[in-house]
């Protein structure tokens, strides 16, 4: 099976710098065809990078998109108006829910519109810290996996992207910590498990199911070698072009 190294640059690089690390990364990178390399820029990037990317190299992805298609939606960007111009959209990462309200019915919505619209969801699911101290872990993976996916018909759930990502692993996190590579086995293995149960035992194996949470070129092996998982959401080490090359080279290395 493809590994999947997508790199969410979030609110980071203006366009320029992001036409030039396109180009540098696009001058080192192979074609990796088992390893699918995805950048999610920010918007105003998409348009003049989509002009600028390898495709067989590389794929883009939006951080985000709204899912009306069109309408009196203020400062919104629709999965409709990305159509063509991006392959993926990152959906329900935890800084949308915490910081921006985002709750399972609205991301539902989302990562239906995505399919619609032909775009490949990457919806990010994981508890916080409280809320895995208390216990609540496989209580909240489940809510967040079958309310993001209730939107959507049983055929088309295999065609999402599930993203753990542990809210207290994520490098941005007040005191963010690794996880390790067991936490992220037994929690991957409850994706599985639970879209096994609803949707069926061959979707719950073949889904993608990718990991991320302060990945860096140093821990990347060894979540990449985790049972269940299928490639990494990786944000700051994402920034530094070479530290990006060096986990996509490894993917590579591990699906070898
Ligand atoms: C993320 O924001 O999706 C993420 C995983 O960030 P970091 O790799 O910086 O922890």
């Amino acid at each position: 099976m493809k590994s999947y190294i997508v790199g969410n640059w979030k609110l980071n690089f203006a366009v320029g710098e992001a036409s030039i690390y396109l180009h540098k990364i696009q001058k080192k990178l192979p074609n990796y065809r088992d390893v699918a390399v995805v950048i999610a820029p920010s918007f105003l990037a998409l348009q003049p990078l989509s002009l600028q990317i390898d495709r067989h190299k590389m794929k883009l992805a939006a951080q985000n998109a709204f899912y009306r298609d069109y309408g009196a939606y203020t400062g919104e960007v629709s999965f409709s108006q990305l159509r063509g111009l991006v392959d993926y959209c990152i959906i329900g990462h935890s800084e949308r829910r915490y910081l921006f309200h985002e709750d399972d019915k609205m991301i539902a919505k989302k990562v239906e519109a995505a399919i619609r619209n032909k775009i490949t969801p990457i919806l990010c699911i994981g508890e916080t810290e409280s809320e895995r101290a208390f216990g609540e872990t496989a209580d909240v993976i489940r809510d967040q996996l079958l309310g993001g996916l209730s939107e959507v018909s049983e055929e088309d759930v295999a065609n999402v992207i599930v993203a753990y990502e542990p809210v207290w692993a994520i490098s941005s996190a007040k005191s963010a910590k690794l996880a390790s590579p067991d936490d992220v086995a037994e929690v991957v293995k409850l994706i599985r498990d639970t879209i096994g149960e609803v949707y069926g035992k061959e979707t719950g194996e073949n889904i993608v199911v990718m990991f991320g949470g302060s990945v860096n070129p140093s821990n990347a092996g060894a979540y990449l070698t985790v049972p269940g998982v299928n490639g990494l959401l990786v944000g700051s080490s994402s920034l530094i072009l070479s530290e990006f090359t060096d986990i996509i080279d490894i993917a590579k290395r591990v699906r070898a």
